[in-house]
């Protein structure tokens, strides 16, 4: 037996048993006549001591040699220790050692092994099982699983069945990019990997599995940008016979199941907001609504007077920053730099000061008087003692110069706090969503959502207006997840398609399957799908998915522990009819 106990279990209780222990030698203090050597695995560490006086010469001996994460056995006994650490459950304890065996040495290892470590992050990406013993990274690993845990009980307590999808398939439009996978045995053609499950699950509805989940791999090859893996983790889920209240119901179970279970936190009815409304109050679909500072929109009040730059904006809009009186104009000067730059875009902003007395100071004094001012007050909700931000232009990039702008201040102003948790669903999501680069519209959440009853015929004439029967699910300024009611017969799946630019063959080549199935009883359906590495990380108060991942990409989509991807070599490459014309 390698060990009788783990290393963060022994207590004064055990005083006197003999015990044999095992793990890393966390570090060594070597007095000469006494060493003490910190034993560490994933449950604690415990003190071990070699005492010339107790301990054999040959023992000691090897104690002597014991280097950092040097992997070893020791047998000994428990007894009290003379001077106690109340800072480790095992602290009233030590081992005297009678026997000690080195399973394996070690190099010094390129970091510190400790809570607080030295290493940087590239270096700890390379060595990540070294990065996983230490205790941040293994309890964001233990956590993890206590939440898919929470997941799958709840789920399966619901009469939900875990099926599996395959990941060698056709392309699923989720909006990126596929990474493909060459057949060896079809020459020329390739698989893809699924970025979501979606039209499986769809087809799992259409063979009476009635509730579906999976905590699957999803895999988009996007352009990077921070804090996305190209492959990630989703808890997908579909139900059949629903509406989308069914659906909002079910899942908002979930989420108040996890944040119990995991937080701690009760959290009342989850508020409703329309993808409308969130963008007019706050310039965005994933509002955080831990804090105020919602959007008032100016117009009204500011485009009556000489000031070109508001006359000419087709949206004025302002947002109060609570206490931002204090601002020195160094500061404010500070602001106006952070919203021009290329990220944000904005070509300036126009601030006016709330002070204490009542009294109001705009950078558009000449323009504005205390009364027009006033009124600014009053549609951003200002008091004595805050700042108006105001932002012009274009509707569209205006919301998203003043939401970056009010996330920035409320980061600031330490307003987005880790354990206060406010979730919020966001409904009525467009069904369209115009794009600029290829000029044409693209399905706004994918191109199986069902619009809104009766607004079939608007496509014809308002595509933008149409609104879709998807919702999302978002906590703290984050969207967790997201999903649609289906459309379930071939027609109107046929029109979709059609609408998205798609010709009827092409539809039928990509999709074909999907649409036979329909026409055999496709029950009406619908789904969601939670990003898990993203909810993990919030429930567990943090904010990069990284730390919850065991092996995660870096920023460059690189596994820098296996250096992958990498290139094959040419034997390969022909075995999939894959030969590069290589000029050499
Ligand atoms: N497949 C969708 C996604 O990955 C989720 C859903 O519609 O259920 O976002």
């Amino acid at each position: 037996m390698y060990r009788t106990h783990s290393n963060g279990e022994l207590r004064a209780s055990d005083i006197n048993t003999e015990v044999t222990l095992a793990g890393w030698v966390q570090k060594t203090r070597d007095k000469g006549f006494m060493i003490w050597v910190d034993l560490r695995d994933r449950y604690g560490i415990t003190q071990l001591i070699f005492d010339e006086e107790r301990t054999q010469k040959s023992v000691m001996e090897t104690a002597s040699k014991l280097g950092r994460e040097f992997v070893i056995q020791a047998k000994g006994t428990v007894i009290a220790r003379e001077s106690k650490n109340p800072n480790i459950p095992t602290g009233d304890i030590e081992i005297l050692v009678s026997e000690v065996t080195i399973l394996n040495e070690a190099l010094t290892p390129p970091f510190t092994i400790e809570n607080e470590t030295d290493g940087g992050e590239d270096l700890r990406m390379k060595y990540r099982y070294l990065d996983i013993r230490r205790n941040p990274v293994r309890e964001n690993l233990v956590f993890r699983h206590k939440v898919t845990m929470a997941v799958r009980n709840y789920l399966s307590e619901k009469e939900f069945v875990e099926v599996e999808t395959p990941y060698l398939i056709k392309s699923t439009p989720e909006g990126a990019r596929d990474f493909v996978v060459p057949s060896r045995m079809n020459e020329g053609q390739f698989y893809a990997l699924p970025q979501s499950p979606q039209t499986f699950k769809q087809l799992l509805m259409v063979g009476g599995m009635d509730k579906y989940f999976q905590i699957v791999k999803c895999f988009r090859d996007e352009d990077l940008r921070a804090d996305r893996q190209p492959e990630f983790t989703q808890i997908d889920c579909e139900m059949a016979f629903v509406e989308q209240e069914d659906i909002l119901n079910t899942f908002e179970g979930l989420t108040r199941h996890l944040l119990k279970e995991l937080n701690g936190v009760n959290v009342a009815e989850f508020p409703r907001m329309t993808y409308d409304d969130a963008m007019k109050k706050y310039g965005n679909d994933k509002p955080d609504i831990r804090f105020g500072m919602e959007f008032g929109e100016l117009n009204e009040v500011t485009q009556h007077k000489d000031f070109n730059v508001f006359n000419q904006a087709e949206l004025v809009v302002g947002i109060a920053v609570p206490g931002g009186n204090t601002y020195t104009r160094k500061e404010i000067d500070k602001l106006t730099d952070w919203v021009k730059r290329p990220q944000i875009g904005a070509l300036g902003m126009v601030y006016c000061r709330c002070n204490e007395d009542g009294s109001f100071k705009s950078s558009v004094d000449k323009f504005y008087d205390q009364e027009d001012l006033a009124k600014w007050a009053d549609i951003t909700g200002a008091k004595a003692g805050d700042l108006i931000c105001v932002l012009s232009g274009d509707t569209h990039k205006v919301r998203a110069q003043l939401s970056a702008l009010r996330m920035e201040l409320a980061e600031r102003e330490g307003l987005r706090k880790a354990n206060e948790f406010a979730p919020l669903w966001v409904v009525d999501f467009p069904l369209l969503e115009w794009d600029e680069e290829t000029e044409r519209y693209h399905a706004m959440h994918h191109p199986f959502t069902s619009p809104k009853p009766g607004q079939l015929d608007l496509l014809e004439t308002n595509p933008g207006d149409v609104k879709a029967n998807a919702y999302d699910l978002v906590l703290n300024g984050n969207e967790i997840g997201g999903g649609s009611i289906r459309i379930h017969d071939k027609e109107t799946q046929a029109l979709m398609f059609d609408y998205l630019g798609f010709t009827p063959e092409e539809a039928k080549a990509q999709f074909g399957f999907l649409m036979d199935a329909f026409q055999y009883g496709a029950p009406p359906h619908g789904g969601i799908a939670f990003g898990l590495d993203r909810l993990v990380s919030i429930l567990g108060g943090q904010e990069t998915i990284r730390d919850f991942i065991a092996f995660p990409k870096n920023n460059s989509g690189r596994d820098v522990m296996i250096d992958a991807p990498a290139v094959i070599d040419n034997e390969q490459l022909k075995e999939l009819g894959l030969q590069l014309n290589l000029k050499s």
